[in-house]
């Protein structure tokens, strides 16, 4: 099972460090988005040798292609996808009700179209439960109804309703499985060995040297496959920006006794004044011992704003998506690769970060393989924005560790404000 524990404070931010049954994760953390089970352009061994801690990926679209059933046969998630550190998997409720192929919503679930064959397939709380736990991911999201902004009269009363509704049979069905995985007195001794150490950032175990003229040899599908005993299962919260709904979400939520919540129901495009105040009259209200994620944003001004409220994790696909576009995170500020005023400069993407991109490519070179439109611009991109976000979790846990959080948050945003090429704004589907 999951195990939190908070070991800094500095106000309403926190740090600390949550153990799952594949590592330890440092808080507050950056889930680094691997939708389909890999991070678009970046490897396990790349994003470990950056001091990715958890991978986020999609229980939805894994269900379709390749099936949850083949990947639990060839060992779940982990060893299926290459990544042997903690996994989260989300639910597909936020895309789920904008996804082509939705047949219908009942009180039942989401009943969608296979994009492939046509097949007809009912997404209920319980059977967004089973597949991932077959899965076999160490935190797994429940399925939750999030209406889209703005909100049509009654949309977010149904909404709050309805996912609490489901809340209760996706906990029921979670607690089924648990039981049903209880070890009986001679199967106590875990065959998967100790739990691995912590990813920390910095000491990766990505770099290591490859063997010389030795076959390969992948370790066996049953390493490493997931047990039901450590799937952990979290609420989502909704309600929009109405503190009522919000409160009566988290009440009746939190009641499930789960081992951590999420708010969702923001980034529906709504004003970032409107996320900030939902985040802050929310965040308080969540159990303090718990793991609190704040689902798919966002900005580094977003995200820096929210540890401060005092959430512990984070994921957005922006550092990959933008990547893939030009558009790169600095100290600076953001700024688009593509510009002619970098078509000479030899310095590094970011003169503040150490990924492998900038100690050994120059802006110059980048924006060359951007306009040659060479897969490596967007890989390199990818990387260097992701270590950025990696740096920017790491940054604010020593700032809190160290009691001086709010200070770093401010210089943070002086410094950020400098470069002025403002953030990409294509859609390139994540
Ligand atoms: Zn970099």
């Amino acid at each position: 099972m999951l195990s939190f524990k908070v070991h800094a404070h500095d106000s309403t931010a926190r740090s600390g460090l949550l153990t799952t049954a594949h590592g330890v994760i440092e808080t507050p953390a950056f889930m680094t988005v691997g939708t389909l089970g890999a991070a678009k352009g970046l490897t396990p061994a790349v994003l470990r040798e950056h001091g990715a801690q958890v991978l986020l990926m999609n229980a939805f679209h894994l269900a379709w292609r390749p099936g949850e059933k083949l990947v639990q046969e060839l060992g779940g998630l982990h060893r299926f996808s290459g990544w042997d550190g903690p996994i989260l998997t989300d639910s597909g409720g936020f895309q789920i009700f904008s996804l082509p192929g939705l047949r219908k919503i009942t009180e039942d679930g989401a009943l969608f179209a296979s994009p492939t064959d046509g097949a007809v397939r009912n997404f209920s709380p319980e059977a967004v439960v089973e597949i991932e736990t077959a899965l076999g991911a160490d935190m797994i999201m429940m399925l939750d109804q999030c209406p889209a902004f703005p909100f049509k009269p009654g949309d977010l009363e149904e909404a709050v309703e309805r996912s609490i509704r489901w809340a209760q049979r996706g906990t029921k069905r979670w607690r089924e499985l648990l039981r049903q995985d209880m070890p009986t007195p001679s199967s106590t001794a875990d065959a998967r060995g100790p739990v691995s150490p912590s990813p920390l950032a910095g000491e990766g175990r990505g770099g290591g040297t490859f063997g010389v003229g030795l076959p390969p040899t992948l370790p066996s599908p049953s390493r490493g496959a997931g047990k039901p005993a450590d799937v952990n299962l979290f609420g989502i919260i909704q309600g929009g920006f109405d503190e009522k709904l919000r409160a009566r979400s988290i009440e009746s939520t939190c009641a499930l006794d789960l081992p951590g919540y999420a708010l969702g129901g923001f980034c529906v495009g709504e004003p970032i004044e409107a996320t900030h105040a939902g985040i802050a009259m929310s965040a308080s209200k969540l159990p303090a011992d718990r793991p609190r994620y704040l689902m798919g944003m966002g900005s580094p001004q977003d995200i820096l704003y929210a540890i401060g409220q005092g959430l512990d994790l984070f994921d957005c696909t922006l550092p990959t998506r933008n990547g893939r576009n030009g558009m790169a995170f600095t100290s600076q500020g953001p700024l688009r690769l593509r510009n002619a005023r970098h078509a000479k400069d030899a310095g590094p993407l970011d003169p503040a970060c150490n990924c492998y991109t900038c100690r050994t490519f120059s802006r110059a070179f980048l924006r060359h393989l951007f306009l040659a439109r060479e897969m490596n611009a967007a890989i390199l991109a990818s990387l260097h924005n992701v270590a950025f976000y990696l740096n920017l979790m790491q940054g604010a846990r020593r700032a809190i560790r160290e009691g001086r959080f709010e200070a770093h948050r401010k210089e943070f945003l002086a410094r950020y404000g400098q470069a002025g090429e403002g953030p990409d704004e294509s859609e390139d589907e994540e």
